[in-house]
Order: structure tokens, then sequence, then C-alpha cells
């Protein structure tokens, strides 16, 4: 079996998930072969041959320096023809399901997507999607000669820290590289500069902070912390905070260590997507909120005074 991975980067470095994605095609055993896409990809096939990922595939181009699903398409389609994988794996991240999700359409290929487990039953690929906020799990096959194209959660396989590996530079067709659209500069926002879906530890607030002006209560605990800012969408609907940061069945869906949820009741969308998180701590004043139901550590009590108590000892604990 033939696995293909897309290994992402942002702002030249790699998406940790791209190692995660490794760890995924190890255990299937078979032939890997990792792309990357970058500015200089050398550098950045080199560390993921270290980690383990087969024949890594560098290809250079200033027009690859930024995400760019038109271009990007263009070339890892031009690398399926050429390499002929079975599996095509890339992270379901934000710009890992936008891109896979088209690679399938240019392709006319089978895709599944947001998947929580990869795993091979003979020839067969089967991988594990839920449903409902995780209440229904379906296997998928893939019941096409297409290759079968899957975007794995971040955060559920370890990543892979070595294993074989040799880099292979690839030059790809110029015309593949053209695009209307043009990526002059990309801004990291100055604020909740973890990436959501990466992180390990997420602090989120809702609408329980009464206000924008009171969200920096919750954000330095976040960032003591050295948390993503998560969002309800009660509070991104009201403008107190971009849509970047929500959480949710329209939002993102996060899977990380640790969730501390600060004024949120506990709505299904809420849940749905964080309810898999390792540890999920929640500070609500009213003890029947449902957020409770799925915590494992609840504190009752006013988050105006509880949320600076902990960002006090956290600092207190971090400094010794
Ligand atoms: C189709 C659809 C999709 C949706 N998608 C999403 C989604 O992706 N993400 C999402 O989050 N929501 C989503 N929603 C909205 C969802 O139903 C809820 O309305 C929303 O999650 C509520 O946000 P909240 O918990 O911040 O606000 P509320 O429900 O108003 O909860 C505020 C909480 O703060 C507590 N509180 C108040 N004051 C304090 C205090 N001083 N200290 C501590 N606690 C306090 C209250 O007890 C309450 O539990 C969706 C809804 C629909 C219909």
């Amino acid at each position: 079996m033939k696995t293909l991975i897309i290994a992402l980067q942002k702002d030249g470095k790699l998406v940790p998930a791209s190692f995660e994605l490794i760890e995924v095609a190890k255990s299937l055993g078979g032939e890997v072969t990792t792309v990357v896409l970058a500015e200089n990809a050398e550098a950045l096939a080199g560390e993921l041959a270290q980690r383990g990922g087969g024949q890594v595939l560098a290809v250079s181009s200033h027009e690859l320096k930024y995400f760019n699903d038109e271009i990007y398409v263009n070339v890892l389609s031009s690398l399926i023809s050429k390499h002929t994988p079975d599996l095509v794996l890339g992270p379901a991240t934000f710009y890992g399901k936008s891109l896979v999700s088209r690679l399938a359409a240019r392709n006319g290929a089978p895709m599944a997507s947001d998947v929580s487990n990869v795993s091979r039953n003979g020839d067969d690929v089967v991988v594990a999607r839920s449903h409902y906020g995780g209440s229904v799990i379906s296997n998928v096959v893939r019941n096409s000669d297409k290759p079968f194209l899957v975007t794995v959660r971040p955060k559920i396989y370890p990543e892979s820290k070595d294993g074989d590996g040799r880099v292979v530079v690839e030059t790809v067709d110029a015309s593949l590289l053209q695009s209307k659209m043009v990526v002059k500069e990309l801004k990291i926002e100055a604020t909740g500069a973890v990436s959501l879906t990466e992180a390990d530890i997420i602090v989120s607030a809702g609408r329980g902070m009464k206000g924008p002006e009171h969200l920096p209560i919750v954000r330095e605990l976040a960032d003591v912390l050295g948390a993503a800012f998560g969002a309800s969408r009660a509070i991104v609907d009201a403008g107190w905070i971009p849509y970047s940061h929500q959480v949710g069945q329209t939002g993102k869906t996060v899977n990380p260590k640790l969730y501390v949820a600060v004024g949120i009741s506990g709505a299904i969308q809420h849940l749905v997507g964080m309810r898999t998180s390792g540890t999920i701590v929640a500070v609500n004043k009213d003890k029947d909120a449902p957020i409770f139901n799925i915590a494992n550590y609840g504190i009752v009590g006013d988050a105006f005074e509880i949320v600076p108590a902990l960002t006090r000892k956290f600092k207190q604990e971090l400094a010794t």
C-alpha cells in the first residue's frame, strides 16, 4: 500500500499535525511518501525525513510560500498522478480541510474528513468518523480505485519522533504555479497566536463574561498557561471577538489536553466542538449549567473572582 502525506507549513515552520500524520502512516505499514510545499522546502523535508516521513518530496518555489488552494491543488494533483498513492493523508486543520476537499474534487476521488482513526483491514483502509457530536461513529472505506483522501483530526495521534527518511527534490512545471489570487503578506493576529486546532491547552470565554471589555481577564489566564483563546458563538455573534476563535458545530472542532470553559453554558452546539478534550474544566455561576455534565472539574462561582485567582495561582506556581 502506498500512502502520501501532505505536510503543511505556516510561516516556514512545519505544522505539528504533519508529524502526527507520519505516525498514522507508520501504523498502516507499506510505502510512505511525504510532500512539503514551501518557498524553501528542503530544510523542512530534512526534518520530516528524520521523523520517519519515508521518501520526502521537497517542492520549493516563491509561489508556494503562502498557502494558496489553487496552486497547492495543481502541484499536489500532479504529484498524485506521478506517485499513484492509495491513500492521501492531510491534517483536518483549517487549511488542510480546504485543500484536501478541493483535491478530492479535482481528482474525482473519495474523501473522508476529520477522521479520528485510520486502520487497515486487509487491503482496505478503514477510517472512523464521528457524527451527532460523537454519539455515532461510522467506519468508512473507499469504493473506488482512485486514491482515498482523508483528513485526520489533530491531537489524536502522537507525533512521530524518528524513523526512516530521505529527501527527494521535486521540480514542477511552472504552469502549475499560476493562480488568479496572489497572497502578498500573512499577518498573524496579535492576539491568540496559538492555533486552536493544534493547541494542547485552550481557555474559552462565553457570554458569562458580560462584555468584550472583560475578555482580557480570561485572556490573561490563557496567556499564563500558554493556551489558545477560544470562544462560544454567542460572543462571536455579538462581535466581541473574531470568528476564528469560535469553537463548536459552526466553528472549530478542537481536541486539546486541557479545555477551560469560562462563562459558557454548554449548549450542544458548543459541546460537539470540544467534548473530546482530555480534561475539561468549567467555571460557571449556575450549578445546573449543562457544561458541568461533561466537565471533569467544575467550579461553581463568579468568573470575575475565580479566573483572576486561577491566573494568580498559576503565575506563582510557574514562577517557582
Ligand atoms: C445551528 C447552530 C449552530 C451553532 N453553532 C455554535 C458553535 O459552533 N459554537 C457555540 O459555542 N455555539 C453555537 N451555537 C449557539 C449555541 O446554541 C449557544 O447559543 C451558545 O453556545 C451559547 O453561548 P454561551 O454559552 O457563551 O452563552 P449562554 O448560553 O448565554 O451562557 C452563558 C453562561 O455564563 C454563565 N455566567 C453568567 N455570568 C457568569 C459569571 N459572572 N461567572 C460565571 N459564569 C457566568 C451563565 O450561567 C451561563 O451558563 C449554535 C446554534 C445553532 C442554532
